[in-house]
């Protein structure tokens, strides 16, 4: 018998070549900039850990998430390089940096000393990246007191300036107006520094529209993410960059049968058969990422077709509509979110439907959802996170 574990049919295949061709592209837009691979909240639902692995191979040279635990995984994992802790550091955890070697995001002078203290206990250097509020309004210091915190960093003997950043709010809009406003104020916030400082810390500002859209953002660093997993931060409307999508989202029919016309389906009856119908279920359901929002108005692919959501989703089944299918049995593959065929339906189209990004249809689907990796043509499986 096989080592293999045994696992369902509802598989997240991520598909770590095209990461690594997304990473590619990134790296050859911004030229001499260095690419931050932003894999927080399980990168983007792809999988922290591999996806990280993928997009340093292909030339990523810093590793960017949410919040300190996550960092910390990366660090369990083996990654030596260096990480961002690109949100606030929580009061409770300003052991984490200095403990993990993690650099960390200061968006506020009151988060200096306690990362100065736990660098002082553990006789580490905490490297901080000072956070710019140039017109997002969620975190950072205002551009006239950043020469001053800067200093202060400076001064602070456990801690080390090693990043100025700020973070665009609307760098995919057509109208750039804004953007280059934020950039000016970044500018101008960043001379300050440097000369009240007098060093020069690396500066970032890009997200994935930022590189895409305003190459005045690239600056030392980029800090892409939605990009690496092959969406557009415009969703589909753009055509212009070849971005690789790298998961697709699949399962295979558990059930199929006829019933005649009239029947309702699945709770509530919200739907109820006009003509005899051949109903497939699918052993997918919400809790791992089919959001219930998709009753009655999303679709799947079996067989390269699109077959049309019956009902209410369901915690753990979905129905489908398979009537004009030919002879759909149990086991034949649906996808909900990829490539089936010559068919497709991307996170963005979900998006579109739910009126929502990209970005949260990805990272709803579930921890009980395998990742499957593939990579060179071959799979190899990492379920719920652990390394092989
Ligand atoms: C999430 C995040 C990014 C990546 O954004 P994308 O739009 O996914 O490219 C970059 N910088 C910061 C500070 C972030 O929080």
């Amino acid at each position: 018998m096989s080592n293999e574990p045994i696992i369902r049919p509802t598989r997240a295949e991520i598909d770590l070549a095209a990461i690594a061709a997304n990473v590619q592209l990134a790296a050859k837009l911004v030229g001499a900039a260095q690419v931050m691979a932003v894999v927080k909240a399980d990168a983007y639902g792809h999988g922290a850990v591999p996806v990280a692995q993928a997009a340093l191979s292909a030339g990523a040279t810093w590793l960017g998430v949410a919040i300190p635990e996550e960092g910390v995984i990366l660090r369990e994992a083996g990654f030596t390089g260096p990480i961002l802790v690109l949100g606030p550091c929580p009061s409770d955890q300003t052991d984490l940096p200095a403990a993990y070697g993690l650099e960390q995001c200061v968006s506020d002078a009151s988060q200096i000393e306690p990362l100065n203290a736990a660098g002082r206990a553990r006789a580490k250097t905490v490297a901080a990246h000072l956070k710019i509020d140039t017109g997002m309004g969620r975190v950072g210091v205002p551009p006239p007191e950043a020469a001053l915190i800067a200093e202060k960093i400076g001064h602070t003997p456990s801690l080390r300036l090693s990043g100025i950043m700020t973070h665009l709010t609307e760098a995919e809009a057509v109208d750039t107006a804004f953007t280059v406003e934020q950039l000016t104020r970044f500018e101008v916030a960043t001379k300050a520094v440097r000369e009240a400082s007098g060093t020069r810390p690396l500066r970032h500002a890009a997200n994935s529209a930022g590189l895409l859209y305003h190459p005045a953002a690239h600056l030392d660093l980029v800090r892409p993410g939605i990009m690496l997993y092959g969406c557009s931060p415009r969703g589909s409307q753009e055509q212009r960059f070849q971005l690789r999508p790298a998961l697709r989202f699949r399962t295979a029919v558990s059930q199929v049968k006829t019933v005649p016309a009239g029947t309702p389906l699945s709770y509530g009856r919200t739907y109820v058969t006009t003509r005899r119908t051949v109903v497939a279920t699918l052993p997918v359901g919400y809790a791992d990422g089919v959001w219930r929002s998709l009753s009655n108005i999303g679709e799947v692919l079996i067989q390269g077709r699109r077959a049309p959501i019956l009902g209410r989703v369901c915690m753990d089944m979905t129905l489908v509509d398979v009537t004009t299918l030919e002879n759909v049995q149990p086991g034949d593959e649906a996808v909900l979110i990829g490539r089936q065929g010559d068919a497709e339906i991307t996170a963005d189209e979900i998006a579109a439907q739910l009126g929502t990004i990209s970005y949260e249809v990805l990272c709803r689907i579930g921890p009980r959802v395998p990742r499957i990796y593939h990579q060179h043509g071959g799979a190899r499986e990492l379920c719920g996170g652990k390394l092989p």
